[in-house]
């Protein structure tokens, strides 16, 4: 490792022990920074990278709730508002068990560079609970979101923090919530995106980070001169991020073939086309459901505790959470001929593989590009939303098409080499940096 990397690193992990999600992520974006920082010395001085790796602000907070049996249960909730330099603090929360700060300071950071990529005027913050909404009747995870929002309401707002959904928090949730804030504030603002479309909420923004993804493994194929039609795609997860992207590869011609939860992975050779797609979504949104009923339903395989990379593909978009690619599947990946990765999942390759498929010189769209486009549609949520007017389908997908395209140029300017090949990593991190660095010289020492 580069000694100014190492000495970086070992200040970061001395503040911030046994955050090991976090030390990750900011490892990968110091290895792509230092070296860039070196040759523009005023963000040296500035030392931007020292400010930027440390929250405005953390907020912790106590999550009291009844169950249906009336008996008292407590969650942790969590807010980090990682970087207002050029826009309200904007990303989403996660309602999963292994929530915890180190996993919410690294979805933070990201968001910060994955936000400027966007172009548009967005800070950077995660949030969430180690709430498990798995089980749960909705009675129960409404009584959990109003008491969540009874804290975070005083934190939030239009023009202050924008949360959206991640994990464990889509629609359903997010209306709980904004019926807490509205309640609480009197004000039916913008205070949070993935609103339903009847109360807010903008065309396309469900679709918008599996639809983003896809968009953007089809700009690096088109690098090479291809395109995703005939591809096999093995997609992981089958939840909000994952549901879109198939929907997107398959109406471009691709062929799914895997879907997948925390229990284990379906192969459908024949591929996942739009019927049996509905019939996930059904499974996922409203049965809530275990991907294994797919495989019971279809007639095709199920791989109880395994991860779809096993399977021969041409395109691999892991959707579902971080470090789901290890340095040995991303081996085998590249050995059974896949050479596009598009993360819709955020940080789903351990730095092993992200190596792995750099040193094949295959088309690698890290996360805080590949995936920038549900926050980006976020982004056109809160314009529509300060406009009073909603835009039709056409013109959101549109806009997000650009937005994807423009994401896709940024790394290529900042990311090509001297033989040709385009670092997406560095050229995500570089062009996520520039802009925030810039705003935080400007608005001095705070
Ligand atoms: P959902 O909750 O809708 O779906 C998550 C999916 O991933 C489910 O299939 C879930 O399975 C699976 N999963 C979750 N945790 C694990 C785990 N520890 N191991 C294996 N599988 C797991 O979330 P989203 O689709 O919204 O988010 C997926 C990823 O995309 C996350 O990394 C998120 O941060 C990222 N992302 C999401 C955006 C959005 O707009 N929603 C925007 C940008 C990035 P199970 O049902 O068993 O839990």
């Amino acid at each position: 490792m580069d000694p100014r990397v190492q000495q970086f690193m070992a200040m970061i992990k001395a503040r911030n022990a046994g955050e090991n999600e976090f030390h990750q992520a900011v490892q990968e974006v110091a290895e792509s920074l230092i070296p860039f920082i070196e040759e523009n010395p005023k963000y040296k001085h500035a030392k931007i990278l020292e400010r930027i790796a440390e929250p405005e602000r953390t907020i912790i907070f106590r999550v009291p709730w009844l169950d249906d049996k009336g008996e008292v249960q407590i969650n942790r909730g969590f807010r980090i508002e990682m970087n207002s330099a050029i826009g309200p603090y904007k990303g989403g929360l996660r309602f999963h068990p292994t929530v915890n700060l180190g996993i919410l300071k690294f979805l933070a950071f990201e968001q910060v560079f994955k936000n400027s990529l966007t172009t548009l005027p967005m800070g950077g913050g995660k949030g969430g609970s180690d709430f498990d909404p798995k089980g749960k009747s909705d009675n129960e995870v409404m009584r959990f979101c109003q008491s969540f929002m009874t804290e975070l309401f005083r934190h939030i707002g239009a023009d202050t923090d924008v949360p959206a959904g991640d994990i464990g928090v889509g629609g359903r949730e997010i209306g709980f919530l904004f019926g807490q804030y509205k309640r609480l504030k009197n004000e039916f603002t913008g205070v949070l995106t993935g609103k339903g479309i009847e109360w807010g909420g903008s065309l396309i923004r469900p679709e918008a980070t599996g639809y983003g993804a896809t968009y953007f493994a089809q700009e690096m194929l088109s690098t090479r001169g291809d395109s995703i039609t005939g591809k096999t795609v093995c997609v992981s997860g089958s939840g909000n991020v994952s549901q879109y992207a198939t929907e997107k590869i398959t109406q471009l011609g691709g062929k799914v073939v895997t879907a997948s939860d925390s229990n284990g992975f379906i192969y459908d050779p024949k591929g996942i086309d739009s019927d049996k797609l509905k019939y996930i979504m059904d499974l996922k949104n409203v049965k809530r459901g275990r991907i294994k009923e797919y495989a019971e339903k279809f007639g095709v395989e199920y791989f109880e505790d395994k991860r779809p990379w096993i399977i021969k593909c041409d395109i691999a978009m892991p959707c579902a959470t971080q470090n789901e690619i290890n340095e040995e599947e991303a081996k085998l990946l590249v050995k059974n001929g896949c050479y596009v990765v598009s993360e819709g999942a955020n940080m789903p390759s351990t730095p092993e593989a992200v190596e792995v498929f750099l040193k094949a010189k295959i088309l690698y769209g890290p996360g805080k590009a590949a995936n920038a486009g549900g926050v980006a549609t976020s982004g056109l949520e809160m314009t529509q939303n300060s406009m009073r007017l909603p835009w039709s389908r056409e013109e959101v997908d549109n806009r997000l098409h650009t937005i994807m395209k423009n994401i896709h140029a940024t790394c290529v300017k900042f990311g090509t080499r001297e033989d040709g090949y385009i670092n997406y990593v560095d050229g995500a991190n570089i062009g996520g940096f520039v802009k925030v660095a810039n705003a935080m010289i400007a608005q001095g020492v705070v």
